[in-house]
C-alpha cells in the first residue's frame, strides 16, 4: 500500500464528508483498506477498498454503494437480500483484486431508520408490501441520498465506477453527483422463498432489475461450459447424431457424497440425496451438456430419468454404461420420452426386444469400456460436452483415467460410516501424487461444492 496516497489530505476532502481514520481489515475475502468518514450530519461511514491506490488513469473499479442493513448484514436475515449482496460484492472485488464497498450508514429501511423498518416489517407480516408499508407509516418509499457516497468515492480518487447493483435509481443518483457509471452489474444472488415477495415488489414497483435466480447458476458456471443454445435454436437441434450444439468438447464429472465419502448406506439407502442442496447446480450442468453418462448400478438404484427440470434448457442425450445389460426395458432411461439414449453394453449381452427407436444399443468388447473409449463413441456422434453424473464408481473411473476437465464434488453434512463408496481410485504411496487442481467452492444450502479445474493443470 502506498502510504503517500492514503494520508489525510485536507485539500482532497470535500466539505461535507471528512476522512477521519484509516486502517486495514482482514476478512474472509482477504485484506481490505478500511477508511472511516464522518459526514456533515455526524453520521459515520466506511469504505472497504482493495487495489485502488493507483486509481489515477486506470480502468473504472468495481464499486458497491451498500446501504446499511443491520438485520441483513449482521444477522443474515432472509427478509431481504442485503447480506448476500454485500458478501457477493466483497467476493467479486476480491476475485478481481480491485474495488470498493462504500458502506453507507443511516440507510436502514431505505433511509427511514432501523425501528421504522421493523415497523414496516410488522405491517408486511400482515400482507402489506414493502412500498405500501412505508407509505402507511407516513414515510417515504426511498429516502436515501447518495452525496456522502459520491464524496467518499471522490476522496478515494474514483470518478468512474462499474457499479454492483440491481437498482437503476442508484446509478442515476451517482451520475447526477458526478460519478460516471460505465457499467452496472447485478450480483448473482438468488431469491429465497423468504424474500421472494419483497424482491418481486422492488422489481415491480421500484424498477429493480429482474431476478438473476435462474441465471445465478449460469454465472457460477460462466466460462466453465459454453452457454446453452437459445430456446429457438434448441428446437432446431436434433438430439440424434450429428447434433453438435457448440464446437469443442469438455468432460465434467459431478458427484454428491457424504462428508466421509459415501453415496449410500451399506444396504443402498441413498435417502440423503432426496434433499440435495446442489439440485439447481446439477440441473444446470445437465442443461449445458450434450450427453450425460451414468453407470448401470446408479440406474438400478435410482431409476433416474436424467431429464432437466427447474432450469431452462433441454435434456441431454442419456448414456448408460451397462456391460452386462442389467438395466431392464422398463427403466426410465430407456423410455420413449423424446430424449435419445445410448445403451452401451458388451458384445454378447442380451437386450430385451421392442426397445423404442430412441434407444441405440452400442456394443463394445467387454474389455473396452475404458473412459477414453466411451468418449470416442460420444464424440463420433457429435456429443462434445459430456457430464459424467454417477455413480461413485463411474465418476472415479473417469477421474482416474485423467479425462475430466472439471469435477464438481459436493459434500453433504452426513457421516455414513460405511456404505456405497463415492470417489475412490487406486491412489499412490506418495502424497505428492495426490490429485489436485485449482479449486473454487460454492455453498449450496448445507452442502459444499468443490470445483476442481483439472483442465488448468494440463
Ligand atoms: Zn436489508
Amino acid at each position: 500500500m502506498s502510504i503517500q496516497s492514503t494520508q489525510f489530505d485536507p485539500a482532497r476532502v470535500p466539505a461535507t464528508v471528512e476522512r477521519i481514520v484509516e486502517t486495514v481489515l482482514p476478512t474472509r475475502h482477504g485484506m481490505f483498506r478500511l477508511v472511516g468518514y464522518r459526514d456533515g450530519t455526524g453520521t459515520e461511514h466506511v469504505a472497504l477498498a482493495r487495489g485502488i491506490d493507483d486509481a489515477a488513469g486506470s480502468a473504472a473499479p468495481l464499486v458497491r454503494v451498500h446501504s446499511e442493513c443491520l438485520t441483513g448484514d449482521a444477522f443474515g436475515s432472509w427478509r431481504c437480500d442485503c447480506g448476500e449482496q454485500l458478501d457477493a460484492a466483497l467476493a467479486a472485488i476480491a476475485a478481481e483484486g480491485r474495488g470498493v464497498v462504500v458502506y453507507v450508514r443511516g440507510h436502514e429501511g431505505r433511509g427511514i431508520g432501523l425501528l421504522a423498518k421493523l415497523k414496516a416489517y410488522a405491517l408486511q407480516d400482515q400482507g402489506v408490501d414493502t412500498v405500501d408499508a412505508n407509505t402507511a407509516l407516513g414515510l417515504p418509499v426511498d429516502a436515501r441520498r447518495y452525496d456522502q457516497a459520491a464524496e467518499i468515492l471522490q476522496d478515494l480518487g474514483i470518478s468512474a465506477v462499474r457499479l454492483l447493483s440491481g437498482n437503476p435509481a442508484k446509478e442515476e443518483a451517482l451520475e447526477d453527483l458526478g460519478i460516471a457509471v460505465v457499467e452496472r452489474r447485478n450480483l448473482p444472488v438468488a431469491d429465497r422463498a423468504e424474500n421472494a415477495g419483497y424482491l418481486a415488489t422492488k422489481r415491480a414497483r421500484m424498477r429493480h432489475d429482474a431476478a438473476p435466480a435462474a441465471d445465478a447458476w449460469e454465472s457460477l458456471l460462466d466460462g466453465v461450459v459454453p452457454a446453452a443454445p437459445a430456446p429457438g435454436e434448441a428446437e432446431e437441434l436434433t438430439h440424434r447424431y450429428g447434433y453438435l450444439a457448440q464446437p469443442g468438447s469438455q468432460v465434467i464429472g459431478q458427484l454428491r457424497q457424504s462428508l466421509d465419502g459415501f453415496i449410500a448406506s451399506r444396504s443402498g439407502d441413498a435417502g440423503f440425496h432426496q434433499d440435495r442442496g446442489d439440485h439447481g447446480h446439477l440441473q444446470r450442468l445437465r442443461a449445458l451438456a450434450d450427453a450425460v453418462v451414468v453407470g448401470a448400478s446408479t440406474v438400478l438404484a435410482e431409476d433416474c430419468s436424467l431429464a432437466v427440470a427447474d432450469v431452462p434448457g433441454r435434456s441431454p442425450v442419456r448414456v448408460v454404461l451397462d456391460a452386462a445389460a442389467k438395466v431392464g426395458g422398463d427403466a426410465r432411461v430407456l423410455a420413449d420420452d423424446g430424449v435419445p439414449t445410448l445403451w452401451i453394453v458388451s458384445g454378447d449381452a442380451a437386450v430385451p426386444p421392442g426397445l423404442p427407436a430412441s434407444v441405440e444399443v452400442v456394443r463394445l468388447p467387454a474389455e473396452d469400456f475404458a473412459p477414453r473409449r466411451v468418449l470416442d463413441v460420444l464424440h463420433a456422434r457429435g456429443l462434445g460436452k459430456v457430464l459424467v453424473e454417477g455413480g461413485g464408481n463411474t465418476v472415479s473411473r473417469f477421474l482416474e483415467a485423467g479425462v475430466l476437465d472439471r469435477l464438481y464434488l459436493t459434500t453433504a453434512p452426513v457421516l455414513v460410516g460405511d456404505g456405497v463408496p463415492g470417489i475412490r481410485f487406486s491412489g499412490s504411496d506418495v502424497l505428492a501424487e495426490a490429485r489436485t487442481a485449482p479449486v473454487r467452492r460454492f455453498v449450496f444450502g448445507q452442502d459444499i461444492c468443490t470445483e476442481f479445474n483439472f483442465a488448468a493443470t494440463r
